[in-house]
């Protein structure tokens, strides 16, 4: 890329995706350009980064940037406004709604992407000034049931290790994590000390995932029964006497109440295999690797998390690191992994509807103290609505405004449709985002707010180790854009609170919030930075990264409950909220791939990143597959009661029979039907409010298309109606994956459509083959291409450039494949599956080595050793 650096030096900045939170430097070439790479001085990646991360520079472009303020004109129409325009409606409609119907019915809706400061200023406003709590964030998607859970346990939102705890522990134990996709550079990490120091790595999932290829002992979980498992280990340690008295008797309290409940639900290894589906043979496993290693961290994210008893989990994890007192000391703890990089900040300033601010909740004493540090009129005093049910109040005309900033959740919330059809019931509907279009703005906002993306936009994060980092500015904010933090300051001060919301600047935020942190704190609460509110701008810009609380807590007790103790939790039987029936057979899982972040809103711009999973799919056991008669490759039809997916099918051994895996990266910009958040119920813990996104039940049938192929193109077009399709970024430009029962007729009149006045096309139509394939040349230049097979036929060879007979000076070669079916494995390199397989079967290469030294794989970020070294022992297999 191009755009000029804002200083012309390097900049240490933070990677926006996940909560691993990798350190970054951006630094100019010397040649007009920008490189990036890991900062080897920053704790959480000492200079590793994934693949996401590797392509950050690849997604700075501004083409689809939303560069100006726009506004709803009377007539529908959404047209370009000035900033003082904009910002006058929102605030004089905010003030009006309020005054009419009262503060409840206005909501935020925040986003794990804002920087501590956005969070801040919108928390502040809507809690202190508006008078509500209704500000919740996508984060409630992702870990609010590890916040409530430490909150029961802890009595504050306690993280209590650190990334060193990986390197140092003789067991990690993950839940519900497919870290090497997930959390790459963490997971690395875990790996390392594997190799290294002979740690043993044990996986619980219900998919055999890339996280699961390493495990010493992997645990295939029936869906929902975690809690059963963690029961059966917290009884297993009271039997084998492996429980810390002292530690149990000093620091924590309700300890038989929770073995009893314990009892209950699994009182012996061959109950607990029972109820998880587990073989009691790798249940008793796991219960003594556990008992005999006192370094042990037990690592958790999603797939505890996103449950209708993810805070039960939570608990009934955390309670055997309490009885073992393995809690706060090196290599040992209980650890969440947080989905995004700064939901842990979000959480800091009190971005969820049941918090308040500085990890202080709606006690009175607490809504006094904030409110008096702000200075505030009008205090919320209770708790305000969680995601899923202030979407539900909005569906039912109860709030009348609502903020959206920096998330999509027409894509990601359950019930997606009946999300998207809420919004348009709004009296006033604002978005915050830096892209033009995406599913929730088809949701027709009346204002949208130009934001500044991640390089242009200079704040902190927070990582899921607590440790607070500069994210900076290297690129100069373009068009109109502004930061997130100022948009929301300058409505604050249109509605009347302009000494509380005078900002200047991010660091000026960031003081006031490192002095509420510390304000009449005393030790009374965990999160206190009140050191950082006398921090110079100088000493701001400069912050270098910042673990606060020290390195861990409660080694020694000190916890922030009332009496100062741990309270273990009793925990319920699992149960899923929803049973299977004949009509909706199977089991839905969602989760993430590799190279993709949320919405591809940026990574999909990387046509590096998109090779990798270039089509929504679906996982299927194969004895399933079988009894329905769906082949691998085919398309098929994933139903529950709330709406509908259509993905390619994968055919997969990690895949338990009764469950399927959909992705949930693609939305209506990018697939014709491919919205997971469509599928999934919305049933909620009832202590976090977080939704159970991996247990809907659903359907799953063939989808029968007589044609298939591939168009490529420089921009986004319009595709055929009843066309399934997929796209991604390819080279310059964007190639669809589709699927059609319409004939070469229609694809002869779509390609001759497609292609520009001056453009000269070439065609090839073969009968017999059932091919049809036209390439747009202008200038001797791939300006568009269309190459349509029947389906199941189509193979690589196949979709190669067509020669243009019509006199082109220098055509594409014929044997220049622009098309590769078959998965990339290494984003980096740009190489394979199919590339991978060849050089193992054809003896060029015998190990994982052979392969990274002849193609290049895994030797760079190393995201994709899981899978090279799978497709290395099949091959070798094969051969
Ligand atoms: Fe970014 Fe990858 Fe690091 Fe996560 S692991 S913060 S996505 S570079």
């Amino acid at each position: 890329m191009s755009a000029p650096l804002c200083h012309g030096e390097a900049v240490r900045t933070t990677c926006p995706y996940c909560g691993v939170g990798c350190g970054l430097i951006v630094r100019p070439d010397g040649d007009g350009r920008l490189t990036l790479a890991g900062d080897p001085e920053h704790p959480a990646n000492f200079s590793d980064l994934c693949a996401k991360g590797s392509a950050l520079l690849e997604t700075v472009g501004l083409e689809a940037r939303l560069l100006h303020p726009m506004l709803r004109q009377a007539d529908g129409a959404l047209i370009r406004t000035t900033w003082g325009q904009a910002l006058d409606h929102v605030a004089a409609e905010l003030g009006r709604i309020v005054a009419r119907n009262g503060p409840d019915a206005v909501a935020f809706y925040l986003s794990g992407q804002l920087l501590t400061e956005d969070y801040y200023v919108a928390n502040k406003l809507m809690k202190g000034f508006i008078g509500s709590a209704n500000v919740d964030t996508n984060s409630r998607l992702c870990m609010a049931s590890s916040v409530a859970g430490h909150r029961r346990a802890f009595g504050s939102d306690t993280v209590p290790g650190n990334y060193a705890d990986l390197d140092g522990a003789d067991l990690i134990v993950l839940v519900g994590s497919n870290a090497a996709w997930c959390h790459p550079v963490l997971f690395r990490r875990m790996v390392r000390n594997r190799a290294e120091r002979g740690a043993k790595l044990v996986v619980i999932d219900p998919r055999r995932t890339a996280t699961a290829e390493e495990a010493d002992l992997f645990l295939p979980i029936r869906p929902g029964t975690d809690t059963a498992l963690f029961a059966g280990l917290l009884v297993h340690l009271a039997d084998e006497g492996a429980l810390d008295n002292a530690y149990i008797r000093d620091h924590t309290k309700g300890f038989d109440d929770a073995l009893a409940a314990a009892r209950a639900v699994a009182p012996n290894p061959a109950a607990t295999a029972r109820v998880t589906g587990l073989a009691s043979t790798d249940v008793v496993r796991f219960f003594e690797l556990f008992r005999v290693n006192e370094r042990v961290v037990t690592c958790y994210s999603q797939g505890v998390n996103q449950s209708a008893q993810g805070t039960d989990k939570v608990n009934a994890i955390i309670n055997c690191h309490l009885a073992t007192g393995r809690i706060g000391r090196p290599g040992m703890g209980p650890f969440s992994l947080t989905g995004q990089p700064n939901a842990m900040g979000g959480r800091e300033v009190g971005g969820l509807a049941n918090q308040l601010a500085a990890h202080m909740g709606f006690a009175p004493a607490d809504v006094d103290h904030v409110g008096r540090f702000w200075n505030a009129p009008r205090m919320a005093t209770c708790e305000g609505l969680k995601a899923v049910q202030m979407f539900e109040a909005i569906g039912r005309g109860e709030i009348k405004a609502l903020w959206v900033m920096a998330t999509n959740p027409a894509v990601s919330l359950p019930r997606a449709d009946a999300v998207r059809e809420a919004l348009t019931k709004l009296d006033l509907f604002v978005v915050s985002d830096n892209v033009m279009s995406n599913d929730t703005i088809r949701a027709q906002p009346h204002v949208l707010f130009p934001a500044a993306a991640w390089g242009e936009k200079d704040g902190t994060v927070t990582n899921s180790e607590r440790r607070i980092s500069r994210q900076r500015a290297f690129l100069p904010l373009p068009g109109e854009t502004r930061p997130d933090w100022w948009i929301v300051s300058q409505v604050a001060r249109r509605m009347g609170f302009a000494e509380a919301f005078s900002y200047g600047s991010p660091a000026e935020i960031f003081r006031e919030h490192a002095a509420l942190s510390g304000f009449e704190n005393g030790g009374t609460r965990d999160f206190d930075i009140g050191t950082l509110a006398d921090l110079t701008d100088a000493e701001y810009d400069a912050l270098a990264p910042i673990q606060w609380g020290g390195e861990r807590f409660f080694g020694n007790g000190g916890f922030f409950t009332a009496d100062r103790k741990a309270h273990f939790v009793a925990v319920e039987p699992p149960a899923l909220r929803e049973a299977t029936s004949d009509a909706f057979p199977f089991r839905l899982n969602t989760g993430r791939v590799r190279d993709q972040w949320h919405s591809m809103t940026r990574t999909g711009r990387s046509a590096r990143l998109a090779g990798h999973a270039p089509e929504p799919f679906v996982e299927i056991a194969a004895q399933d597959a079988a009894a329905l008669g769906i082949a691998d490759g085919d398309l098929a039809r994933v139903t529950s009661p709330h709406g509908l997916c259509i993905a390619r099918v994968v055919v997969s051994e990690g895949q338990q029979a009764g469950l399927l895996f959909l992705p949930i990266h693609w939305s209506d910009e990018t697939a014709s039907a491919a919205r997971v958040g469509a599928l999934v119920a919305a049933h909620t813990d009832p202590h976090s409010g977080q939704p159970e996104l991996k247990a809907t039940p659903v359907a799953i049938a063939p989808l029968e298309f007589h044609w298939c192929g591939f168009v490529r193109t420089r921009n986004n077009v319009t595709l055929p109606a009843q066309t399934w399709w997929a796209r991604i970024a390819a080279g310059d430009g964007v190639e669809y994956r589709i699927a059609s029962n319409a004939g070469a007729m229609l694809w002869h009149d779509f390609a001759h459509r497609l292609r520009s006045a001056d453009a000269q096309l070439a065609e090839d139509f073969d009968p017999a083959q059932g091919l049809y394939r036209a390439a747009a040349y202008v200038d001797g230049a791939l300006e568009s291409c269309v190459c349509m097979g029947r389906f199941g036929t189509t193979a690589p060879d196949h979709v190669v450039l067509p020669v243009p007979d019509v006199g082109i000076a220098a055509p594409v070669p014929s044997a220049q494949p622009v098309f590769e079916s078959e998965p990339v494995v290494c984003a980096c390199f740009g190489v394979s599956a199919r590339h991978i397989r060849a050089a193992v079967e054809d003896g060029r290469a015998h190990s994982v080595a052979d392969v990274t030294r002849l193609l290049g794989v895994g030797s760079n970020c190393g995201s994709c050793l899981q899978d090279l070294k799978r497709i290395v022992a099949r091959g070798r297999r094969a051969a």
